[in-house]
């Protein structure tokens, strides 16, 4: 009888083994609270609606995440939506999800916040709620459930989401989350009822409680009214937050992930807001005023997020760098603070302009890092109509600029159906991207072309004009990607599908609500990823709710048609959007206002809330403090032995190898670099064990700069890695041409049933010459089963040992032996423990090439 995976691991482990990478719902992260769930009177799970690779990037939830546990009696911990493989294990086993820090299911939280980002996000969020076992409607939810929170850019507009949330936060969390924890601690004390909570809560400002509105239709479909059903409850205003620095500190010891995320790099806020006003952009305007951090701050926070982290990169953040006031000397204080640690630093959202030569002379100390240049339009006359406000040769310098000092890659953001566009503005867009493209072709550099269609949002002054259709953005797309095929453009572009669902989303009412149930229960999931998006399947959902995609993407809104989010307001007055929109028309700038005079969008009241302006030239002096001349010339390989075990197995071996260069440059140790563009930490990995396996045996080899004691090194370094990792001997390395060649690897393996173990046993003694054979990227591997299994031992009933040769090229599987001797499936032994227990050096054998011919 074949027995069962490994009983010991949790049920939810144990699926983990039939997943695409595992790891993502594991939390081995360093630097999380992992905090008492039972001592904590309040349990908050964050919620990102996407899987963990884009959640775990995303800063806004990064700094709750510090700023909730900070909080004493408060458990904060986090969850994102499984991908579609272990929803599914999920749902055979009947386990339910669970937050990944206390492994608690998501049902015994307080509060599940969702981070609403991303329109196409929003069936995921229903297949969190429902893995979970919380009802997706708010009126289902009984008492002892959690409440369910929206907050985000996409909050200002929550109404398709209305009957799922129990409400909403508008604007910065920072200073509403412990407001809500409170009232929720003494509503807990006072044993009241749902209804009691959510009144209480929606006194508190900036909080939007969806079901005390009601909503009613014109025949035409638009909006009759959306009342409150509390008179006070009118227009709800977001928070703001006043000082950044004192309100929403940087964590100094910042989450660092074993998987490789999305944007897998410190990340530092150094500013929110922009008064650009781009007025296609919504962040341009929800996010206002601009509110800068203090650079000696910063310098201070990244110093201890490093030490903390060991991160490589350092990525400094707000909707436009280059117009915080103090960029230069802050970029300058960075890098020389952090450039002999060979960290980089990069500056993703620059705009054209901004990008300036000093700046990116700075960048390059250490390493170019890639940044965007968004002309957004093609032509001047369109960028005047959006209010980008700048030329064609502000581009062209920037890009001359960056081939000039060595970048050999420059990524263009452009979009199309922007409101007025034409033919004409198309083909500027051609005639500027050739023109990068010509700038490039002498040093070979390249470009990434992305472009993206444009979507109308809300609050903006856009928020009533016409999407273009589908056909449309097709046809324009398909002439663009023609006139630009060019060796060293490389084009990306969305969708146009998913850009008409991201616009009805982005401006759907509460009926929406019905359309995005019945899609999710068709089997909607993903839809922001392309590989999962059915456009299908949202077609049926319309039909069958009677409603159009056209309505809600394409249609034009008169000024006076309610819109559903009126009622909601990010401070910026309508009629200042309005007027906005009328100045599009005519063509007409608006300068931002931090240059020149308040053009009065509604949200500052100039007493307490008021723009940080901008100090052209104020000079700056940080105090940095600088290791750099601290290194010895001399380098020194040191050998590590190392283990790997429990939840560490579920990882590659890039994640391993991530893991302790970050672990190296956390623990202090004076690590080597190399030479040259991309400097990296000295530091080679003897083979890569397999995802699935433990061993106690790894190997990898670590050079430093000078002699430094052994077992030093050991101890700084299992006082950073993470559990799981764990060195378990340091000794001067063998010179390259005294390491082995071939080695002999021993794994244990159990559970197995006896007859397995007999089987294997009898199969090797009695085929020894069985051909084993490997697929690899180059080609097919065969060798002689007697080559390759070179013992096979019995432990007791249920366990075996296997001995197995390793060369430098040739390398088996220890499962990919037993499914072919045993000739089961893969699966079958993937909760088995299989862990390499012991390796020699093998002194009297062939190498790889004998082993591989062994079989002719
Ligand atoms: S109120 Fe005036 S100063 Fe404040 S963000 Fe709006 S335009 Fe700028």
């Amino acid at each position: 009888m074949t027995p069962s995976p490994r009983k010991d691991l949790p049920l939810a482990e144990r699926l983990l083994f039939e997943v695409l990478k595992p790891g993502r719902y594991l939390c081995s992260e360093v630097n999380a609270y992992r905090k008492s769930f039972e001592k904590a009177s309040t349990r908050f799970v964050l919620a990102f609606p996407d899987v963990y690779e884009v959640g775990m990037s995303h800063l806004g939830l990064r700094l709750l995440y510090h700023l909730l546990n900070r909080l004493e009696g408060v458990v904060a911990d986090r969850v994102y939506t499984p991908w579609t493989d272990f929803e599914g294990k999920l749902r055979e086993s009947g386990e339910p999800l669970r937050g990944i820090e206390s492994g608690m299911p998501l049902k015994a939280f307080d509060f599940v916040g969702f981070s609403l980002q991303y329109e196409l996000s929003y069936t995921n969020l229903l297949t969190t709620l429902d893995l979970a076992g919380i009802p997706a409607a708010s009126e289902d939810r009984r008492e002892g459930m959690p409440w369910v929170v929206g907050g985000g850019p996409c909050a200002y507009n929550p109404e398709p989401l209305a009957r799922v949330l129990d409400f909403v936060v508008l604007g910065e969390a920072e200073e509403v989350l412990p407001e809500i924890i409170q009232v929720f601690e003494s509503w807990k004390a006072s044993q009241g009822t749902r209804t009691e909570f959510l009144e209480t809560v929606a006194a508190i400002p900036g909080i939007y409680v969806p079901s005390f509105f009601d909503d009613s239709y014109h025949a035409d479909g638009t909006i009759r009214a959306l009342r409150p059903r509390h008179p006070h409850l009118s227009v709800l205003r977001k928070r703001i937050i006043r000082n950044l620095d004192e309100t929403s500190p940087i964590p100094d010891t910042p989450l660092v992930p074993m998987v490789d995320i999305v944007h897998n790099r410190l990340s530092l806020e150094i500013a929110r807001g922009c008064t650009r006003g781009c007025r296609f952009c919504q962040a341009g305007f929800i996010y206002r005023p601009v509110r800068e951090r203090n650079p000696g701050t910063i310098l201070q926070k990244a110093e201890e997020a490093l030490a903390h982290s060991g991160y490589e990169e350092l990525s400094v953040l707000s909707l436009s760098t280059g117009d915080y006031c103090r960029i230069v000397p802050l970029l300058t204080g960075l890098m020389d603070r952090f450039a002999h640690e060979k960290v980089a630093v990069s500056l993703p959202s620059m705009r054209v302009g901004t990008l300036t030569p000093e700046l990116m002379g700075l960048i390059r100390r250490v390493r170019k890092t890639g940044f965007t240049l968004a002309p957004e339009a093609g032509s001047e006359r369109l960028r005047q109509v959006i209010n980008k406000g700048i030329s064609d040769e502000d581009l062209l310098s920037t890009a001359r600029t960056a081939f000039g000092l060595g970048w050999r890659l420059l990524k263009l953001y452009f979009m199309i159906g922007l409101p007025t566009e034409t033919e004409d503005d198309l083909d500027a867009m051609v005639r500027l991207c050739l023109e990068v493209w010509k700038l490039a072709k002498p040093s070979k550099s390249s470009i990434n072309l992305s472009i993206a269609t444009f979507v109308p949002k809300p609050l903006t002054p856009f928020q009533w004009v016409g999407q273009i259709s589908r056909e449309e953005m097709e046809d324009r797309l398909e002439r663009l990607k023609a006139r630009l095929r060019r060796p060293g453009i490389h084009i990306r572009w969305n969708r146009p599908d998913q850009s008409v669902m991201e616009a009805v989303f982005a401006r759907g009412d509460r009926r929406m609500g019905e359309v995005l149930m019945r899609a999710w229960r068709s089997g909607a999931r993903f839809d922001g990823w392309s590989e999962t998006f059915r456009p299908e399947i949202w077609e049926r959902a319309f039909e069958q709710s009677g409603l159009s995609p056209s309505f809600y993407a394409q249609r034009e809104r008169s000024p006076e048609e309610i819109l559903p989010w009126d009622h909601l307001s990010a401070g910026v007055k309508r009629d200042f959007l309005w007027e906005e929109s009328l100045r599009a028309g005519k063509g007409e700038y608006t300068p931002d206002c931090r240059r020149g005079r308040c053009s009065s969008c509604g949200v500052c009241d100039h007493k307490t809330v008021q723009p940080e302006l901008r100090k052209e030239a104020e000079p700056l002096v940080l105090s940095t403090q600088s290791n750099a001349g601290a290194q010895a010339d001399e380098e020194v390989v040191y050998l590590l032995r190392y283990s790997k075990t429990g939840v560490m197995r579920f990882y590659g071996q890039l994640e391993i190898a991530r893991s302790f260069q970050r672990a190296i440059r956390r623990s202090g140790l004076p690590a080597a670099y190399s030479r040259g563009f991309h400097p990296h930490l000295k530091l080679s990995f003897a083979g890569a064990l397999p995802l699935g396996l433990e061993s106690l045996v790894e190997e990898a080899c670590l050079t430093l700069l000078g002699h430094v004691d052994p077992r030093r090194v050991q101890i700084d370094l299992n006082r950073v890695l993470p559990p799981g990792l764990t060195v378990e001997e340091v000794a001067p390395a063998p010179r390259t041409g005294d390491r082995p060649r071939s080695r002999k690897a021993t794994y244990l393996v159990e559970p197995l049933s006896p007859w397995e173990v007999r089987s294997l046993c009898q199969s090797r003694a009695k085929n020894p010459w069985e051909i084993l054979v490997k697929k690899t990227k180059r080609g097919e591997i065969r060798a002689k089963l007697e080559e390759i299994l070179l013992d096979l031992r019995p432990r007791g009933d249920t366990a075996l040992e296997m001995d197995l040769y390793e060369g430098e090229q040739v390398c088996f599987r220890p499962t990919a032996i037993l499914e072919q001797l045993l000739r089961e499936p893969a699966q079958r032994f993937m909760g088995c423990l299989i862990r390499k227990i012991a390796s020699s050096e093998l002194l009297d054998t062939k190498g790889d090439e004998d082993v591989c011919r062994a079989h002719h």
